[in-house]
Parts: structure tokens; sequence; C-alpha cells
């Protein structure tokens, strides 16, 4: 019969949509909306990198491609890899697919399936538990705390693990909190894992934005004994402002990296040749632009998280990492707006939309209710616009 198939009911439309929406309508009645619900740059894609991808086309990047990529983009992956995360890979380990994201849906589909428990430490991105619900697997939350520095901790791990965990998924720098994993916090859960037989999948699609000095630790180079089964994503898009372009990677067992040409090789066939010419410019060319977008966040996260802490009823730790500032606001959840409570993060964000134009995502469909993720990948007059705006409407809240 005419019927959706059933994995789809274990899933959950991505959350900021409806949030997008009312965003969408507010600026359509001619509002000013101070958007820092955004995942991305604000940068456009550098120069070099633009001009380089206007010249493939011209030189003919306009066909089909090797199903897991060209042969100077793996060289080039495994060249920025040893340079910048400090280990070298094989060509051989290397996929490249349409963005890191679907890096990771074809990670679910090789790897995972029914019966199949993944660890994923909360606040997560979001996609991971859909992606793990996705292929029938079952994602099994791992709290952190902010007191931890939203980090998973060996015995919050150790707690998680079962004999049907076949996974553990690690963000760092992470996406909604921005914190990061230093050396001394990855070697007591690589003490864990030493003794859990999984698979160990870091997404490093943030590890070029780190801040005040935080040198991001990347996992193979700290556990060569791991690598059988360590599998590292990453991608363009953040570090080089290219989220258009889809380009992200895999670096994983060679093994694995065969499993995921099938998969590939049965559904997108290849990441877009005018893409990846483009992402080889940006990993083998100057990083000037990289660093002067880093520079740049770096100052709108120091003007970000100082604000926040000046709204009464919000509280927000200093990130290491990425562009979002995750900002505690139970001290707002309780009060009240005209008569109505505003009850959870949810309604505090919609409150804030709808009140003081000012949009972020709420924490809850991150796995962190009471907190709101504000983005920080704008410019600065707009940080200090938006952040005045809702000063203004929490001193209206009884
Ligand atoms: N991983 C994390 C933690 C992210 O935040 C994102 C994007 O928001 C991605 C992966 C996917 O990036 P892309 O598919 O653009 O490479």
């Amino acid at each position: 019969p005419t019927k959706l198939a059933d994995r789809l009911s274990a899933v959950a439309p991505s959350a900021t949509l409806a949030m997008a929406a009312r965003a969408a309508r507010l600026r359509a009645d001619g509002h000013r909306v101070y958007s820092f619900g955004v995942g991305e740059p604000d940068f456009d894609t550098p120069e070099h990198i633009r001009i380089a991808a206007k010249a493939a086309l011209d030189a003919g990047a306009t066909h089909y491609t090797a199903v897991s990529g060209i042969s100077e983009l793996k060289s080039a992956i495994c060249a920025a890899t040893e340079q910048h995360r400090g280990w070298r890979p094989l060509p051989s380990q290397v996929t490249v697919s349409c963005g890191a994201k679907h890096a990771l849906f074809n990670l679910a589909t090789a790897l995972f399936e029914p019966g199949d428990e993944v660890v994923i430490p909360a606040p997560y991105w979001v996609s991971y538990p859909e992606q793990v619900r996705l292929v029938g697997a079952t994602p099994v939350i791992a709290s952190t705390t902010e007191e931890m520095g939203f980090r998973l901790t060996a015995d919050a791990l150790q707690a998680a693990l079962s004999p049907r965990v076949k996974a553990i998924i690690l963000c760092t720098p992470s996406n909604p909190t921005g914190s990061a994993y230093a050396e001394e916090h990855l070697l007591p859960l690589l003490g864990v894992l030493r003794r859990h037989d999984c698979w160990i999948i870091v997404d490093e699609i943030y590890a070029d934005l780190t801040y005040d000095g935080f040198r991001h630790v990347s996992l193979p180079a700290l556990a060569e004994d791991l690598a059988p089964r360590v599998i590292v994503v990453d991608g363009v898009s953040k570090t080089f402002a290219m989220t258009g372009w889809r380009i992200g990677w895999s670096i994983a067992p060679t093994e694995v990296a065969r499993a995921l040409d099938v998969v590939q090789g049965q559904s997108t066939t290849n990441a877009a040749a005018v893409s990846q010419a483009a992402a080889v410019a940006a990993l083998n060319g100057p990083r000037d632009a990289v660093f002067a977008m880093r520079a740049a966040f770096a100052r709108r996260r120091a003007l970000m998280v100082e604000g926040l802490n000046a709204v009464p009823g919000v509280r927000c730790r200093m990130p290491e990492g990425a562009f979002y500032a995750f900002a505690d606001v139970r001290g707002l959840c309780g009060r009240t707006f005209q008569g109505t409570t505003l009850a959870s993060d949810e309604d505090v964000a919609t409150w804030m939309l709808e009140q003081a134009h000012v949009a972020a995502v709420a924490g809850t469909p991150f796995g962190a209710p009471g907190y709101l993720r504000f983005s920080y990948a704008c410019d600065e007059d707009h940080i200090e616009a938006g952040l005045a705006a809702l000063r203004r409407a929490v001193a209206t809240l009884d």
C-alpha cells in the first residue's frame, strides 16, 4: 500500500526549521531579525578557491569522478591531515562525500543495524541520533555537565557501554556547545575504549576553529593502537566557508573505506567534480583567509559570550571552538510575559523571537533542556544590536 516506510516514524524532523520559518515571517513583515540560529560562516568562500573552481570547470571538471573522490583531493586531505592534525592517513582510507553530514550517513549505513547501540554524548549535534535511528539502530545518550565543560567523562562513558554498543560518536570542538577535548580529557576515554571493542567516530569538522591558543587534539594522533577502529570525519564547510560546495570526508580503516565505496557507489556516486577541485585549492592553498575568519570569530565570540552574561537570567560558558555560544537560560524559565509563563528553553526561544526578534536555537533538540544555542557567525554590529534587544525584552519579564 501507499504508505511511508516505518523507519521514518522514529526520526524527528529538523527542530530548527519551525523557528527559521517564524523568523522568515517576521522578516517578510519588515522587522529586523537578529539571527543567531544559523550553523554556517557568514563569509564568502575565499577568492582563490572560487577562481580555482572556475578554472576547473573550463578544464573539464564536469564529469563523474571516482566514487571515493579524485586522487588530487585524497592526497590533499592526507597532507592537510598530517600538517594540521598531526597524523598521516593513506589515500585508500579516504572517502570524499557530499559534506561531512553525508560522510556520517554513509558510515551509519555501512556500520549500524537494528540491535546496535551507538553512544552519543549530550549535548549532541541533532543529526547524530536521527541518522542512527534512520538505519534502525538505537542511540544511547550519555550525559555531560557544564561543570565538566560538556565533555564526556570516563565514568559516564563506562556507564553507557554494553555488549550491544557498536560505536561512539565524539565531536570536538562541539556543535552545539563549542567545547573541545584537550589531551587530558581524551586520555581517560581512550582508556575505557581500549577495553570495549567498538568503532570510534570523531567528528572534527570544527577543528580549525579554536581560540585563545587552544590546540585541537586529533584522536588518531594520540592513540595509534586504536587506528583499526577509529574513523575521523572532517570537511571544508566550516574552515573555508564552503558550506554550499558540499565536500566532506571520512578517514577510516581501509575495509570500512571499501564498504563506503559500495554504499556511495549505489547512492550519490561521487561528490560534485567542481566542488572537489575547489576543495583541493582550499586544502593546498594559503590559509591567510582562514586565519582572518578565525580572528573575526574570536572577536565575535568574546562579544557574544560577554554580552550574554550581561543579560540578567542568562549565563554562558566561554567555548574553546566552533562558532556557537551555549547559554544557560534556566534563569529565564519560570518568568512570565504578559501573564504567560516561559516554562522551557523552547518557550524562551519562541518568546525571544517574537518579542526581541532574536533567533537562537532551543537546547532541547540538542539533548540540553534549559539552554539556547547562539551562533556568532555574523557581524559584530548584529551581535551587539541583538543582545541589546534581548536585554530590553528581558527587562519586560515579570
Ligand atoms: N558535523 C557537525 C558537528 C556539524 O555541525 C555539521 C554542520 O552543521 C556537520 C557535521 C556537517 O557539515 P557538512 O555536511 O556541511 O560538511
